[in-house]
């Protein structure tokens, strides 16, 4: 049986007319008539400091295992930490345990850059709190995943090397070596007749050598001369020394082991980024049919995104992780990022992240019946996955409301101020009081980070000391009888440079009292938007120098 998919890892996607993505997935899987408990992998190399990228991988198929979980399946979520990978490029950043992240000079890099070519778990942990450089960030990852609020196992490539579990697929691979150049030459132009589809770790520099003189399969042993390795990130000198290890003591280069990862883990689904469809796809289904005489699984391709309208790059550090972000949401927001169509290209946008909560909120309160149709009906499938529970009285405050709230120290002042605004409704039970106020923290982390026009300190509770001339003086209260009426943002902007104007007072003079008042500053947000966003008793009451 072949499925359309497996030419086309597209297809399990684009053939269905499914409202949630994860349903049209979930029933190609259950068309395979898989076994019970149905796995679901992913994987990455643990190379460096784990972002949102990598959540990407994990969430989409965590949505997948949700969905067949509530038509009664069993589900294991695998997620493998490839560390027998080899390290072939030096990071720019790193980060400790508690996910603080430090240049490449702050640690020992000379150290670590004696360690290129080999694998990740055979590199001391540069901060010296694993036993490894891969346990290091396979564990980073695991928090991160943990503080996501998701059931993930996280495997070890190298432990599947190590305990024996991969020896027969390398035997097998290695019995069958001619079959195996044949079918990769397909796709890699590199394959020639002295190819032999395993590296092994060289006994005296450590790194991983891709020169295998000869192969013992009763012994399961290899013989190699460790020669330099061609990356894509510039050469690695090999010792020159020559010897004999176990099939323990190395690896099936990548389009191997993935496949090799699927029959030993028994994968029914795996989602990849579109970096791997065109390459490592097409040469797995043909090594998992042609080689090792398994099913390869159901696949299905996600796009990137992008990070403030560029493409997300470890080596050059535009990333942002999944500590950083939950500084700045609730983890259903970030949670809700990854429950969008797969397919579509977005922009995870830190500066304007009070559009995403926007969004996020509007999905929460089309579950629960308000706002149109179209979105109610995926909002009421994928909702309840994208929560820890579904719970009714629920409260948000808008974001950038939640900006302005966090302009205050004072929490009873901040719940206070909600309350009158009709944020909190007076029946709101403590426990959704308490959660809707988190987000205030969040947004003020959320504005401090950016510098944007939240991140001012309000001087609400006392009004700061001033002194102004008799026109600055009647220009105020004009404005605040303007405010009083209940205008917005941009007609209050308008309407302070009409006031200045009338009472013939410099702008720029104008703008500094306003700034003066409200922030003891002479400078500020843009003022009119920014009042606008204010409750109205206070503003017209500062602005007439009342308190
Ligand atoms: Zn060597």
């Amino acid at each position: 049986m072949t499925a359309r998919w497996e030419a086309d890892p597209y297809a399990v996607l684009g053939d269905s007319e499914r409202t949630f993505w994860a349903d049209a997935v979930a029933d190609a899987i259950e068309a395979r008539e898989p076994d019970e408990p149905i796995v679901i992998k992913g994987g990455v190399s643990p190379s460096g400091i784990p972002h949102i990228g990598h959540i990407n991988e994990i969430l989409r198929a965590f949505y997948v295992a949700e969905a067949l979980r509530e038509r009664g399946h069993e589900v294991r979520q695998l997620f493998t930490s490839d560390d027998r990978d080899r390290l072939r490029a030096l990071p720019r950043q790193l980060a400790d345990l508690d996910g603080t992240i430090v240049g490449l000079g702050e640690v020992d890099a000379s150290a670590l850059g004696r360690n290129l070519g080999r694998p990740y778990t055979d590199i001391p942990d540069p901060f010296g709190e694993r036993d490894s450089y891969g346990e290091h960030f396979t564990e980073l990852l695991r928090r991160n995943v943990e503080a996501l609020g998701i059931d993930v196992e996280l495997v070890s490539t190298t432990g599947l090397y190590e305990d024996g579990s991969f020896d027969d697929i390398v035997g097998h691979v290695l019995e069958h070596r001619e079959q195996a150049r044949e079918v990769l030459s397909r796709y890699q132009e590199k394959v020639d007749d002295d190819y032999v589809p395993f590296f092994a770790i060289c006994d005296d520099c450590g790194q991983l050598t891709e020169t295998i003189t000869d192969v013992d399969l009763d012994a399961g042993e290899v013989s190699y001369v460790c020669t330099d390795i061609e990356t894509s990130d510039g050469t690695i000198a090999g010792c020159g020394c020559e010897g004999t290890t176990s099939f323990r003591q190395g690896k099936l280069p990548w389009r191997f082991e993935w496949p090799g990862q699927w029959q030993l883990l028994d994968v029914d689904f795996e989602p990849f980024g579109k970096d791997h469809a065109e390459g490592s796809w097409p040469s797995g289904v043909d090594i998992a049919r042609n080689v090792l005489g398994t099913e390869p699984p159901v696949p299905m391709v996600y796009e990137w995104f992008t990070l403030e309208g560029e493409a997300l790059s470890s080596s050059s550090g535009h990333v942002v992780t999944v500590d950083e972000v939950l500084e700045l949401l609730e983890p259903a927001v970030l949670r809700y990022f990854f429950v969008k169509e797969p397919l579509k290209q977005r922009d995870f946008s830190v500066e304007r992240l009070d559009r995403l909560v926007d969004e996020f909120d509007r999905f929460e309160t089309a579950y629960f019946g308000d706002g149109p149709e179209s979105e109610r009906a995926f909002a009421e499938r994928a909702y309840p996955m994208v929560v820890d529970e579904v719970r009714n009285e629920r409260v948000r405050i808008p974001y950038t409301f939640a900006a302005v709230l966090g302009m205050t120290d004072n929490e009873a002042l901040r719940e206070e101020i909600a309350r009158r605004e009709g944020h909190i409704p007076e029946d709101a039970p403590g426990w959704a009081v308490e959660e809707a106020l988190g987000r205030v923290d969040r947004a003020r982390a959320w504005a401090r980070r950016t510098g944007n026009e939240f991140d001012y300190e309000l001087k609400r509770e006392t009004m700061p000391e001033v002194a102004f001339d008799e026109d600055v003086e009647a220009g105020l209260d004009e404005l605040a009888a303007f405010v009083a009426e209940g205008h917005d943002g941009d007609a209050i902007q308008g309407e302070i440079y009409e006031t200045a104007r009338r009472h013939d007072v410099d702008v720029a003079d104008f703008f500094a009292a306003g700034y003066r008042l409200f922030f003891d500053d002479d400078q500020g947000p843009k003022l009119g938007p920014f009042l606008g966003k204010l409750d109205r008793e206070f503003v017209v009451a500062r602005l007439r120098r009342e308190r």
